[in-house]
């Protein structure tokens, strides 16, 4: 049979409803759905929270691996004291060169020390001197005010300086502002308080930002101070000790704590890379499963409905036709009611397929079709 010859069997329904009887109600048929079984549903929202949580548990794993490889390699590292006798270990390794090493020594600069803006009488090596702004900003989203603050200005300086141990040994400290860890002693911080009259305040209320004053704040590693140090140890060729960062992409340290403390601190950053990246991981397989669950009772659904239909079929089978012909397909008999108007006038089947809910008969909307059991 060609498509031309069963076009002609079937009329379209403009044709139909112009020719009236029982093929007027053709037109209320609905066209036959593509319907994909295969495909796992994922709502937008839900593919968008698949995609951060896999993503920020990619992340978290990999500061974690990160993290990880650093506390290994604080464990595996010599503690070496600082003595005269560090020289001649070097001179008897291969290259002159400790890859990952830690010392611990005193504070001394190699020329003149840095002498705190503020603090009569503090010198140190390494200063920050930072300006910072606080504020209030108007958040039309929340309707309150919120703490902003901003860097206005900030200046860090260096001198030259060495890790001195207990019998004058020295180790000078290469690149310090590369390392972690470098927490400097507050010497000073004054906050100055915005002051302002009656017009500034009307016009803080039409800008939305109130300013609440300046941070003025000094930072320093001062002369004296025991710093902790992880990195290259090499001897140059001008026989000083040197400390660098590693040059195999290790971490650098250099901190005021003792090494203990840091590597615990450093294990601890490393649990919680790993707790975040578990907790986000666990978020997406929550989103998976709520998927799962939906695709779950939508495809029970279909199957309850299939059921259904299946039952109708078998009410509709062996019956006489055509005394009680469905209206509509006019081959199977009527097999349900149509409420709230009551008609019985179609079988189970074309009252699925109507276009619109509408019964056939008198166009009142369709509630509810119940099965009809002729006894
Ligand atoms: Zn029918
Ligand atoms: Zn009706």
């Amino acid at each position: 049979m060609t498509r031309d010859n069963r076009r002609r069997t079937f009329p379209l329904p403009a044709e139909s409803s112009t020719s009236g009887g029982g093929n007027v109600t053709r037109s209320f048929l609905k066209k036959p759905r593509c319907v994909k079984m295969n495909d796992f549903p994922l709502k937008t929202v839900e593919v968008v929270c698949l995609g951060t949580s896999v993503a920020l548990s990619g992340l978290f794993y990999f500061l974690y691996r990160k993290k990880r490889k650093t506390v290994n390699r604080l464990k595996e590292a010599p503690r070496l004291s600082l003595d005269k006798s560090l020289a001649s270990i070097l001179n008897a390794t291969p290259g002159k060169c400790l890859q990952y090493v830690i010392i611990q020594g005193r504070v001394q600069p190699v020329g003149e020390p840095l002498r705190s803006q503020f603090q009569e009488g503090s010198i140190g090596v390494v200063q920050k001197l930072v300006l910072r702004e606080h504020k209030l900003v108007w958040n039309s989203l929340a309707r309150t005010w919120t703490d902003s603050e901003r860097i206005l200005h900030q200046r860090v300086n260096t001198v030259p300086f060495n890790l001195v141990g207990s019998d004058e040994a020295a180790v000078r400290v290469l690149c310090p502002l590369e390392a972690s860890g470098l927490d400097m002693e507050i010497v000073h911080e004054k906050f100055h308080q915005a002051s302002y009259g009656f017009t500034d305040i009307i016009g803080q209320y039409l800008s939305g930002e109130k300013p609440k004053g300046q941070l003025e704040m000094e930072e320093m590693v001062k002369v004296g101070a025991t710093l902790t140090g992880v990195g290259e140890l090499f001897l140059d060729t001008d026989c000083t000790l040197k400390l660098r960062p590693p040059a195999d992409g290790s971490e650098f340290f250099l901190t005021p704590v003792d090494f203990e403390t840091m590597q615990a601190a450093q294990a601890g950053q490393a649990w919680m890379w790993r707790a975040l990246g578990l907790a986000c991981l666990l978020a997406g397989v929550a989103v998976l499963l709520w998927a799962a669950r939906r695709h779950y009772r939508h495809l029970q659904a279909r199957r309850e409905q299939e059921r259904l239909r299946r039952e109708f079929d078998d009410l509709g089978e062996g019956d006489e036709l055509p005394d009680n012909a469905c209206v509509i397909c006019m081959s199977r008999a009527r097999s349900c009611v149509l409420l709230d108007c009551g008609h019985v006038c179609c079988c189970f089947q074309c009252s699925q397929v109507l276009l619109q809910p509408i019964c056939p008969i008198c166009r009142q909307h369709i509630n509810r079709v119940v099965p009809l059991y002729q006894a």
